[in-house]
């Protein structure tokens, strides 16, 4: 799990995922599944808590405290569905 605070720290994870060619599958809203490099899946959560963007998941970087690539490119279909929801 990490914290996200700027979209910097994001930048060499969206590089990655753009390479990689990502496949994120909309579970429900901050809830993805990103199809990781041996095909499996792995969820990933954004959530806000209090005033923090608390992004989760399953792979061992992320428990680590890294950004990973799966975060990155759940993130970037995140961000893109919350900003609907706010002008919808
Ligand atoms: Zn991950």
């Amino acid at each position: 799990m990490f914290i996200l605070e700027s979209k910097d720290q994001l930048e060499k994870a969206i590089i990655k995922a753009k390479k990689t060619r990502a496949t994120v599958k909309f579970i429900k809203f901050g809830v993805y599944a990103v199809r990781g490099s041996k095909g499996n899946f792995y969820t990933i959560e954004c959530k806000k808590v209090g005033n923090e963007k608390q992004v989760i998941c399953e792979c061992l970087g992320a428990s680590k405290g890294l950004v990973c690539w799966h975060s990155a490119a759940a993130l970037s279909l995140h961000v893109g569905l919350a900003r609907q929801r706010k002008t919808a």
